[in-house]
């Protein structure tokens, strides 16, 4: 089980947690539990470090922040206690969960699962830190923001755990963002390649490392909410899924840029020599699309990270003599909306469909990319709201009306 940082906002909540990893435990299960560090802690340490020295030690900057999941693992411990579930605490170090030496955005590389399942066949609780580790020199390590997603699913091959429970704010993974879309509904399975795709497009609710890692050691993964007590949604192998759904969710990015570059000459490694000199500055580049060439010229088309776009036009404007293109236009208004399902793979026609719905609300297309279950469109950037709409109707997801909000008493 793994508590995220407003499940263990305040004592109550703790308590709350408490209860909760009590009936499992009265329900027979034996139970390791991940904790994050309270909401907000971490963002104070990391400002603490900032403010003293922006070049500060990293080595030093774990010590600080992964101070944070310290303070839970001992609350949650007393928490526990108190209602007579026996519980200890365990620091990364002590497990130990080893890592490599990017201190800041470490690697886990093994985590010794000996001590902490004695613990629990001798009916004691570990309440493990999440996001921390120690590095080969024996100093303690974080694993990235968010890394206690990670930790527990680490953990949880570690241990050779039937499931692994992430608690969170949101009670599951959605058809779609429920801000855009109302009767988007919460699905109850998924598989890990479903979830990477929607992870890495917008959906928020997982941290895409942690799905890597859940799919390679084949962890199942369920996501469900800390504060209502029903079941979330699993995610899971495709196999575990019966009914697999042509598509599964839309999801959307708006952290994207578009870039043309006009009338580049139409001839052998001109690609290579564009996209090489942008993967050497660190740029990630997503969809591209080249145009058959017409007078020996063609354009290429392609986006980056908005975060990237000066960057990418520095680059660019050095290549432009060595390359000879005409032109470079840059346009950061713009959102990539996608369509995911390894249904996809048994059925034709989902990019049809999805062509026809946006042409249906008049939206323009401007560039395309596929992968094996993904169809993925760009469009400027004020149709994002139409655009998912549209598509989570023509692919049948809406479900029902969302029942209106009753007046306060
Ligand atoms: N406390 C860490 C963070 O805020 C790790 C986590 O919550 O997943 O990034
Ligand atoms: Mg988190």
């Amino acid at each position: 089980m793994k508590f995220g940082g407003t499940s263990v906002a305040d004592l109550d909540r703790i308590r709350h947690v408490a209860a909760r990893v009590k009936r499992e435990c009265d329900a027979g299960h034996q139970v390791a539990v991940v904790v994050s560090a309270m909401a907000g802690a971490t963002n104070q340490l990391v400002k603490w470090c900032n403010d003293l020295d922006p070049l500060h030690d990293p080595r030093e900057y774990d010590v600080v922040v992964a101070s944070g999941e310290q303070v839970t693992t001992g609350l949650l411990a007393i928490a526990l206690g108190k209602i007579g579930v026996k519980a200890r605490s365990w620091q990364g170090w002590q497990v130990p969960v080893r890592t490599d030496a990017a201190h800041g955005k470490a690697r886990v590389e093994s985590i010794e699962g000996a001590a902490l399942l004695a613990d629990m066949a001798a009916g004691v609780v570990p309440v493990v830190a999440g996001f921390q580790g120690v590095a080969p020199d024996g100093r303690i390590s974080t694993l990235g923001r968010g890394g206690s997603d990670l930790s527990a699913v680490a953990l949880a091959a570690a241990l050779k755990a039937d499931r692994c429970d992430i608690y969170t704010d949101v009670d599951g993974v959605y058809t779609t963002d429920p801000r855009i879309v109302p009767r988007a509904r919460k699905l109850e399975r998924i598989s890990y390649e479903e979830m990477l795709e929607l992870a890495s497009v917008g959906a928020k609710v997982l941290q895409t490392r942690s799905v890597e890692l859940a799919m390679k050691y084949r962890v199942r993964v369920q996501v469900l909410s800390s504060f209502e007590d029903r079941p979330g949604t699993l995610v899971v192998d495709e196999d575990e899924i019966v009914e697999k759904l042509t598509v599964a969710g839309i999801a959307y990015s708006a952290e994207e840029a578009k870039i043309t570059v006009r009338r580049v000459p139409d001839r052998p490694g001109v690609a290579a020599a564009l996209f090489g000199p942008l993967a050497a500055a660190n740029i990630n580049v997503d969809m591209i699309v080249q145009n058959v060439g017409a007078d020996g010229t063609t354009d290429m088309t392609f986006t980056v990270g908005r975060a990237d776009l000066a960057r990418t036009q520095e680059v660019l404007a050095t290549l432009k003599d060595s390359l000879g293109y005409q032109s470079v236009l840059a346009d950061p208004h713009v959102v990539k909306i996608s369509a995911v399902g390894v249904g996809m793979r048994s059925h034709a026609g989902v990019a049809a469909t999805m062509f026809r719905a946006l042409a249906e609300k008049g939206i323009n297309i401007q560039v395309i990319s596929t992968s094996e279950i993904k169809v993925s469109v760009l469009v400027a950037a004020e149709y994002r709201e139409l655009a998912v709409r549209a598509l989570h109707t023509a692919f049948g997801l809406d479900g029902p009306e969302p029942p209106a909000k009753e007046e306060e008493e």
